[in-house]
């Protein structure tokens, strides 16, 4: 520390540790307070073009710090094993405002939630998850979970397993990131999946255009003919969205057509919306 470069390098390592360790010890606090958000990102349906269907992705907002992304503290608590406790958290949030808009007599339509690693291998995961699904009387159908692929690969007799639960439960289970490096069209043999989320590594510029094409609309027949719905994320063009289309992909999530967004402007979307088609 006593010469100049070294002081300024260690200053930056002990700047991030000082980080870490804040979001780790004010995670149980920050639930306590609320600080936790939920934002939905809307799925649009390719044939009704509407909104059909919608993801949860949590953000933080910290006192002082402002909105943090989930990429700056979902690490952190995945490294310390504190994620169990956020995904339920946004899971029941989930829940709850899909209880109390059906009692409302309002439109709902299925959300998912992700489900981290960690949380999958919590041996009581699925029976929790459930419970809270009853005590809000959530009808089946309603409520979508999304495991990575990474997860399902890992483990495929475990991840078979849990599925087969989940869905016996009334969950809609879905494979998230598909393409970003386990892939294995094999997996779609054994798994009984409502869901494939193509990753958006498929939209993004760097790879030649016409060869990843020819990838997803194999992926996507594939899918079709196993009776999986294909969503597509990262979206960000027109032309991309057409080429889904033709292709036959169900929903398209990106910001082509809408960003996340806080509930209650999402409360505002599908209510000038109608209801989409069955
Ligand atoms: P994900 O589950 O794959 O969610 C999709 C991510 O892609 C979201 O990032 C979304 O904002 C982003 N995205 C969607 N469309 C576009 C687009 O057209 N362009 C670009 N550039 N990005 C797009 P977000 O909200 O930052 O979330 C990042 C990841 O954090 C999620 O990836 C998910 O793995 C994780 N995450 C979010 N909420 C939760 C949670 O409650 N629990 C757990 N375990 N993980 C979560
Ligand atoms: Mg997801
Ligand atoms: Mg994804
Ligand atoms: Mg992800």
């Amino acid at each position: 520390s006593g010469g100049r470069h070294y002081a300024f390098y260690n200053e930056s390592i002990r700047e991030k540790m000082i980080k870490e360790v804040t979001i780790k010890s004010r995670m149980q606090d920050a639930l306590q307070k609320n600080e936790f958000l939920v934002y939905l990102q809307p799925k649009v349906g390719l044939k009704s073009g509407r909104v059909e269907r919608a993801e949860a992705l949590v953000r933080w907002d910290m006192p002082g710090r402002g909105v943090l992304p989930p990429n700056a503290f979902i690490p952190i608590f995945e490294q310390h094993q504190m994620i169990g406790a956020l995904d339920q958290y946004v899971f029941e949030k989930i829940c709850i405002w899909l209880h109390d808009r059906i009692a409302a007599g309002l439109k709902v339509l299925p959300i998912s939630v992700n489900v981290s690693r960690i949380q999958f291998y919590n041996s009581d995961f699925v029976s929790t998850y459930a419970k809270i699904k009853d005590r809000y009387k959530i009808p089946d159908g309603l409520m979508e979970i999304e495991f990575t692929e990474s997860v399902a690969f890992e483990n495929q007799d475990y991840m078979i397993q849990n599925v087969e639960h989940m869905r016996r439960h009334g969950f809609l289970c879905s494979l998230d990131d598909f393409g970003t490096g386990y892939s294995s069209l094999g997996i779609l043999k054994d798994l009984s999946i409502d869901v494939l989320k193509l990753d958006a590594v498929f939209f993004r510029a760097k790879s030649e255009k016409s060869r990843t094409y020819t990838v997803l609309k194999g992926i996507i027949s594939i899918a079709r003919a196993l009776q999986i719905k294909t969503v597509a994320e990262g979206v960000e063009y027109k032309e991309q969205v057409d080429f889904l289309r033709k292709e036959g992909c169900d929903c398209v999530q990106g910001f082509y057509f809408y960003r996340p967004m806080p509930i209650a402007e999402f409360e505002a979307l599908i209510a000038g919306q109608g209801s989409p088609p069955q």
